[in-house]
């Protein structure tokens, strides 16, 4: 049996605040216990929003948590032509195709269909209507050349035919069997960001062999779309612990732009991991001396 891997994965867009410790916390401790091996990945695809000072930031934070992990850490943004040979393999089986539809494009073409715009889950955005999949191949080869910016999109009709039924195993949730249909073609990678979230993460956790994907609960459904690519792409299925959100006492999740709760301020205030780590087994993370 491999050891036990696990990770944490921030994107450098800002300051680290209790509920990236909670979540960095949970991965640690779920590799300590097993003898295992923890990670810091920097997830870094997005580059009009990272900044190498929050990045020096997130390992200041983690080592004042007590935190350790090997170095040099894996940066997505250096890895760039390992997501493109995965969009390569998957465009050779034509289970991608360009999309040039802008979202205004796409909220007016599911508005002349006469339907709701259908959501996969809360708050995203509406599944895309498929205008772009029904292109002919002169049509597509004609719009790239003319130089319309396309994103490349999942045919996930096509693709969940090639993969058939799937599964995976949430500690919380036992067996969870994938519902990838109800997200659409999502996006995989786009002109200015070459690859997407949810590529960029399922090959990495392959390619550095996490085991155990501890993460907040509000990416639950990522796995659903993330379990279809390891299929397709012939990778390793890592179990998966979605955890709990840290809340405020109004229960409400911290954001990056909530600068009293970042690490970095509660340690100018004299707050101590110690007490951090307290605060969270107690639940009572709004009492953290302020
Ligand atoms: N980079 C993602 C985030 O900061 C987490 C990725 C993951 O755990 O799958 O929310």
């Amino acid at each position: 049996m491999r050891p036990i891997t696990t990770r944490f994965a921030p994107s450098p867009t800002g300051a680290l605040h209790l509920g990236h410790a909670f979540a960095a916390l949970t991965a640690w401790r779920a590799a300590k216990e097993a003898s295992g091996r923890f990670l810091v990945r920097i997830e870094d695809i997005d580059s009009t929003r990272c900044r190498p000072e929050f990045e020096a930031a997130i390992f200041e934070d983690l080592t004042w948590l007590g935190l350790d992990w090997p170095i040099p850490v894996r940066r997505q943004s250096e890895h760039l032509d390992a997501y493109a040979r995965a969009l390569d393999s998957l465009r050779g089986r034509d289970l991608i195709y360009p999309c040039f539809c802008t979202r205004a494009e796409i909220k007016a073409e599911i508005a002349r269909a006469g339907a709701a715009p259908h959501l996969a889950t809360e708050g995203a955005d509406p599944v895309y209507p498929g205008t772009c999949r029904r292109l002919s191949e002169p049509e597509r080869a004609a719009r790239i050349a003319r130089g319309d910016p396309f994103a490349l999109r999942l045919n996930l009709t096509a693709a969940l035919e090639e993969t058939g039924p799937l599964i995976w195993h949430d500690a919380t949730r036992g067996t969870v069997v994938a519902e990838a249909r109800r997200f659409g073609d999502v996006v995989l990678a786009r002109k200015e960001m070459p690859t997407s979230y949810h590529l960029a993460v399922t090959l990495d956790d392959h390619l550095q062999g996490v085991t155990l994907v501890t993460r907040g609960e509000d990416l639950f459904e990522a796995t659903h779309i993330q379990r279809v690519l390891q299929a397709l792409l012939g990778l390793d299925v890592p179990n998966y612990a979605h955890h709990r959100l840290i809340t405020d006492e109004d229960g409400r999740r911290f954001a990056k732009r909530d600068r009293a709760v970042t690490l970095a301020a509660l340690r100018e205030r004299g707050v101590t991991p110690a007490e951090v780590m307290a605060a969270f087994k107690a639940g009572a993370v709004a009492r953290l001396p302020g």
